[in-house]
């Protein structure tokens, strides 16, 4: 895939209808210009890392992974309110496992639900009505499957809680 001109952290529209968002928990900060707000570019034109991380990085990713959700959601005329999703699929960990969880249909519940402890990546992927998303991280260097999101169901959720 030409990634070009696709942002690091900001939605994509990359065809007709698909939107594609990558988030990751390292700090993707690049120094801007203090007067024009202008990010700054070394002599080869690419963005200058940060040295330390203002936050801009993560509140960034996290407004994009909600639009995402909140349109997402929008497409199947239930906004507006909170939700349980079953997020599942395979080739997760190291074993490359089937597997799922339910989190809350907002950007912070599915961080926290999708987030590891050490660096990850999450690319997700709005097309058409579907919602889909996978991870990178050390033990997963080629990435999960594609975990779709849904609605949990009420025995899922029951299930989920008692497990
Ligand atoms: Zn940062």
């Amino acid at each position: 895939m030409d990634t070009s001109n696709l942002y690091y952290g900001d939605e994509e529209q990359t065809e007709e209808g698909k939107y594609e968002v990558e988030f990751t928990n390292s700090c993707t900060c690049t120094k801007t210009d203090e007067e024009t707000g202008e990010e700054l570019l070394d002599e080869r034109g690419n963005p200058i890392a940060e040295e330390y991380c203002t936050d801009y990085c993560w509140e960034t990713g996290i407004e994009n992974v909600e639009w995402l959700l909140q349109t997402w959601l929008g497409k199947q005329n239930i906004g507006g309110q909170v939700y349980d999703l079953h997020i599942g699929g395979g080739g997760i960990g190291w074993q490359r496992r089937e597997g799922y969880t339910i989190a809350k249909s907002t950007a912070q519940g599915v961080l926290d639900k999708l987030g590891i402890g050490g660096d990850y990546i999450l690319r997700f992927t709005l097309q058409g009505e579907e919602l889909s998303v996978r991870r990178s991280s050390h033990d997963e260097p080629t990435g999960t499957g594609k975990l779709v999101f849904r609605l949990a169901t009420d025995e899922e959720i029951e299930l989920w809680e008692n497990r």
